[in-house]
């Protein structure tokens, strides 16, 4: 089975290629020939998500995922939420989003906050939406220089250390998108194992 995973990160896409379970080939974008530029236009992660793996399943007829990601902060009502890559405005580094970020949060005491990542799923005519959610607290310094994005001031419950003071490995195995992403992947190991075990598996044959 393929399926496209609508992105054009090549370290993400590394990463889920590694977790697919055997039947299952992951393409990117590029495997199929679009060098579309998919905006993201909707308020909110799931349509973010939806709207990514929609265009390539409408156009290029593929099974298709996607993910979506943000930061939401209870003090900044949400904020910067699905608008997490561009907070401090169209082309911001992920340094001018942190510097905003600690600005706004100068003098609050509710420094909670968690990282949340939707997968939509297109296959089979059905669309699947998966989550991950990972929270912790927002530091007033940075501290640690791994990973990417809002790591370094990313504290996750229950640990001393930021996202950014952990090796990948460690990360990914509580990180929101590495939750979700094992709940995407655990779905296609039930497809996968219903269509060899299923008694309706040639139902598609009948005549
Ligand atoms: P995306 O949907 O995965 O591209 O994430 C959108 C934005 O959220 C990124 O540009 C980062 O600023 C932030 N982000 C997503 N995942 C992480 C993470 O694991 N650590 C820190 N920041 C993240």
């Amino acid at each position: 089975m393929e399926i496209v995973f609508a992105t054009n990160n090549k370290h993400k896409l590394k990463e889920i290629q590694a977790l697919m379970p055997e039947g299952i080939a992951i393409l990117s974008l590029s495997d199929i020939g679009c060098t579309d530029e998919i905006e993201e236009t909707e308020p909110t992660l799931e349509g973010n998500a939806r709207l990514k793996a929609d265009h390539v399943t409408k156009n290029y007829g593929y099974p298709c995922f996607s993910d979506d990601t943000g930061l939401e902060v209870e003090a900044l009502n949400g904020a910067p939420g699905v608008y997490s890559a561009r907070y401090a405005g169209e082309g911001a580094t992920f340094e001018n989003n942190m510097e905003k970020l600690l600005q706004q949060m100068e003098g609050q005491q509710n420094r909670f906050g968690r990282f949340r990542t939707v997968i939509a799923l297109n296959i089979d005519d059905c669309q699947y939406l998966f989550e991950g959610i990972c929270e912790g607290n927002i530091l007033k310094q940075k501290q640690g220089t791994a990973g990417f994005g809002y790591d370094p001031v990313f504290q996750p419950k229950g640990y001393e250390r930021t996202f950014a003071e952990m090796d990948m490995a460690e990360k990914g195995k509580i990180s929101h998108r590495g939750q979700a992403i094992k709940k995407l992947i655990e779905f296609l190991k039930f497809l996968i194992l219903n269509q060899k075990t299923s008694p309706y598996r040639s139902f598609n044959d009948v005549k």
